[in-house]
């Protein structure tokens, strides 16, 4: 009990007044999830019934959400690492979005790919919600676009061919992600691309994520204009993030959102001349006003640009500190 109390004084978080307890009529509705992957950290868990802050030695923060902050951190009897999301239940609570984190838990422990970051389990005690994330040692996706400026052809090929396979296995689990983009993408041990933030999948964004965020390039004309919507999304979204990789800038980039709303309902995008003509045809065939005439993601897999910058086996760049540098800009 002691040794709880001190792990939890190490978290450098505001201090919060006392939270409510989550609703505990719809407890029930989420069964306790006890699948971690690694064999090593499997065996630790399965003589327990449910983990618990003490199982781990909490190391630096990795970053700050809207909602908590993420802590690496190392499972004490296994010595895995892994990265904890903590979450204040009195925040969830207080922005409504109790359902939303729910369907976070539910839908990202049960993925399983290598291009999605898995969610080992979860815990809580009286004002926080632990989500045991798997580490994504390189960071987010976002801070190695910005230290770069924009990416070669090769390299965007390659991400972007990795997001689609992740994006067909959600599909195929019937789970529509609807928040891609740089900022939910993060970067594994050996480079590879992981999806993460499964906040907004299968519920609707539309509405929610234009007031809490203020944001609109990763939306597609549907969406912002309120209209139903289906894995076509993700599609839209796949165009938007392959134009950002390659330019810097999302394509309907503008001063003020009424300007980028025009730009994404019209699709007015302006190519920079050094995009190729393979680039411009697969984005132009991803950004397409109605979702029925999107590229079909298994037809991305087999489009010229990625066969030829991306051929199936070759693996993400490694990027080292020297290359990361701003001089390496374009
Ligand atoms: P927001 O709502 O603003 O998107 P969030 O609450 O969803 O934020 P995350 O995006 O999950 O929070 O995490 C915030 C930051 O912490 C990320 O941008 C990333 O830098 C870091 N981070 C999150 N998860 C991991 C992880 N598993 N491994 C390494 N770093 C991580
Ligand atoms: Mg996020």
């Amino acid at each position: 009990m002691e040794n709880k109390k001190l792990a939890s004084d190490n978290f450098k978080v505001p201090a919060l007044p006392a939270g409510r307890p989550l609703h505990t009529s719809s407890k029930a509705n989420i069964p306790e999830i006890k699948e971690p992957t690694s064999a090593s950290l499997k065996n630790t868990h399965d003589k327990k019934n449910a983990w618990a802050l003490t199982d781990f030695d909490l190391g630096r923060a990795l970053g700050k959400g809207k909602f908590g902050n993420v802590y690496l951190a190392r499972e004490k009897e296994s010595r895995y690492v892994v990265a904890l999301k903590v979450l204040f239940k009195s925040q969830i609570l207080d922005a409504d979005i109790e359902h939303q984190v729910r369907r976070e838990v539910e839908i990202q422990c049960r993925l399983r790919h290598p291009n999605i970051l898995r969610m080992y389990g979860y815990f809580h005690d009286e004002k926080r919600i632990y989500l045991i994330l798997e580490y994504a040692k390189h960071g987010a996706l976002y801070v190695l676009l910005k230290q770069r400026g924009r990416f070669d052809e090769k390299t965007a090929a390659i991400y972007i061919r990795d997001l689609t396979k992740a994006l067909i296995y959600c599909h195929a689990k019937k789970v529509i992600h609807r928040d891609i983009k740089p900022e939910n993408i993060l970067i594994g041990h050996n480079w590879e691309l992981k999806i993460a933030d499964f906040g907004w999948s299968v519920h609707s964004p539309s509405s929610r994520r234009m007031t809490l965020c203020g944001t609109l390039d990763y939306l597609s004309p549907e969406m912002i204009e309120g209209k139903p919507h289906t894995y076509a999304v993700d599609i839209w979204s796949l165009g938007v993030l392959c134009y950002e990789l390659l330019v810097g800038l999302p394509p309907f980039d503008a001063k003020h959102s009424n300007q980028t709303y025009l730009k994404i309902r019209y699709v007015i995008i302006k190519y920079p001349e050094y995009i190729s003509e393979k680039a411009k045809d697969l984005m132009s065939k991803l950004l397409v006003v109605v979702p029925e005439h999107r590229l079909p993601l298994t037809s991305v897999l087999q489009h010229p640009w990625i066969l030829e910058n991306a051929p199936e086996g070759v693996p993400p760049p490694v990027f080292n500190p020297e290359n990361l540098h701003p001089n390496d800009k374009h």
